[in-house]
């Protein structure tokens, strides 16, 4: 019986998987591999995400009569040293959009890429006139007047071994979790990465979806999914999340967000790094690590400012409003390159993703093809009034403030100097308003 390889990268489950069930197909055993290359993955937070996935993609594997073979090194050369020493026919796996990726998958030998990480091939999706869409509303029409995403199929039940299995490493010696200061400890209590960790997730979301259009912009509700570290793994495949809820249009619009992210990737690789609107790289960026530590660190004196950063660092996580008034402070009240803000974002966000993630900097920056106008700046107080009117979500994240009667929760400044001498909160990083002036003639001078 022949070998085929079937290389897992951000498709770590067993379901609705149309690569594998090729790989299957094929008639021979299946080797699963995975390959650690740190390039490939987007930081620190994302690596503990990875240790426990792998780990339960190991298990399912075992309990289907299969086990994973993990290697460390650069891609290309490694899955032609396994694709060597199993004497493979062929490596089965799903396209990814990242460029490096591409590359690599341009130039390994014997290799079949079977259906994607987006809902719709980014290759189908254009305009009448055969143009790349540079804006999300007509992107979003053109994907939903395409024919629709497949039902999921269910994972195999059986997956046949080889006659002898290919050395692996041993997942503990690639410490992919972070030591001291524990700075995960409290993960384990709020994530559970793997695949039934994403059905588990769906499962929670499912009562929550029937209010999704109304509470998703609250971040002091559960009004969201949290599918989103399992999604960028792979860990339940676009489509499955599509058929879950196929009434919840609100719902489906996010994951074409998602899918608008790949597919910008795949059209414009330098949105990963480079402004998508040239000019702004003329922008009157400022240098201040001080003000970039104050925002990392959860110490701006702003706080549904504070509260965000500090959701990240301690859950790995932060609501979708909350990355939009962090993200539109940095850029325009501290006036920081959106890059700055993406990096930090890239190593501590367990969803860190870097299509989702640029696309929405590049968004928050003002600076995308698609995206919020500079001079939209939003103000963290009345976003907090608005989003969080009860002061819960900053209660939570930024206990000196729990105290503070609600009117003033979102604007401490407002308080006396005696009294805001007792709370151990700093003042606020910038005034907002001359923040907003100095963005917008920063702006004014750019164009
Ligand atoms: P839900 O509201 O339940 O949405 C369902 C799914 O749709 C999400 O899981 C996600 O896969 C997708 N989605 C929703 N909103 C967006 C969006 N705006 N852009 C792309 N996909 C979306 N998302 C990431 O997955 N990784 C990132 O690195 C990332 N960085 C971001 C940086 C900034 C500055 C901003 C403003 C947003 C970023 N997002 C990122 C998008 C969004 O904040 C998260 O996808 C969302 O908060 C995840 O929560 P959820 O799974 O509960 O989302």
């Amino acid at each position: 019986m022949s070998n085929v390889i079937y290389w897992f990268r951000q498709d770590l489950r067993l379901a609705d998987l149309p690569a594998l069930e090729s790989a299957l197909n094929a008639g021979g055993a299946v080797v699963p591999v995975y390959i650690y290359d740190e390039s490939m993955v987007p930081g620190a937070a994302s690596r503990w995400w990875l240790h426990h996935s792998l780990k339960a993609l190991d298990q399912s594997l075992r309990s289907r009569g299969s086990r994973l073979i993990l290697r460390r090194g650069g891609w290309a050369q490694q899955i032609e040293i396994l694709r060597r020493q199993t004497d493979a026919a062929a490596i089965f796996a799903t396209k990814l959009h990242e460029p490096a990726a591409r590359t690599i998958d341009r130039t390994t030998q014997g290799l079949r890429l079977i259906g994607s990480a987006a809902l719709f091939n980014p290759d189908l999706i254009h305009s009448q006139t055969g143009t790349v869409y540079s804006v999300y509303t007509p992107f979003a029409r053109a994907c939903l007047a395409a024919p629709k995403p497949p039902a999921p199929s269910p994972a195999p039940h059986h997956i046949p071994p080889p006659a002898v299995w290919p050395q692996s490493d041993t997942l503990s010696d690639w410490n992919l979790c972070p030591h001291a200061p524990n700075w995960a400890s409290h993960w384990p209590e709020i994530w559970q990465p793997g695949e039934d960790g994403a059905t588990a997730s769906l499962a929670t979301f499912h009562p929550i979806a029937d209010h999704y259009a109304q509470d998703r912009d609250r971040p002091d509700r559960p009004g969201t999914s949290r599918l989103s570290p399992h999604l960028h793994w792979g860990e339940i495949s676009p489509n499955t999340a599509w058929h879950a809820y196929p009434s919840a249009e609100a719902f489906q619009r996010e994951l074409l967000w998602r899918d608008f992210a790949l597919y910008l990737l795949w059209h414009r690789p330098e949105l990963l790094t480079r402004c998508l609107r040239p000019e702004f790289d003329q922008l009157a960026w400022r240098e201040d690590p001080a003000g970039l530590a104050a925002w990392q660190q959860g110490r701006t004196g702003v706080p549904m400012v504070d509260a965000g950063m500090r959701e990240l660092w301690h859950t790995g996580f932060m609501h979708n409003r909350v990355r939009m008034i962090v993200a539109s402070f940095l850029t325009k009240h501290l006036l920081i390159r959106w890059q700055q803000g993406a990096v930090w974002f890239l190593d501590t966000l367990l969803d860190a993703d870097p299509a989702a993630n640029a696309t929405n900097w590049q968004w928050a920056a003002g600076c995308g093809v698609e995206a919020q106008p500079f001079f939209r700046i939003f103000n963290p107080i009345t976003q907090g009034q608005k989003f969080d009117p009860g002061g819960d979500y900053v209660r939570r994240w930024v206990p000196e403030l729990r105290g503070l009667p609600t009117k003033i929760i979102h604007a401490p400044w407002m308080l006396s100097p005696l009294e805001r001498a007792t709370l151990n909160y700093p003042p606020p990083l910038i005034d907002l308003a001359e923040g907003r002036a100095r963005a917008l003639s920063a702006f004014g001078a750019m164009r």
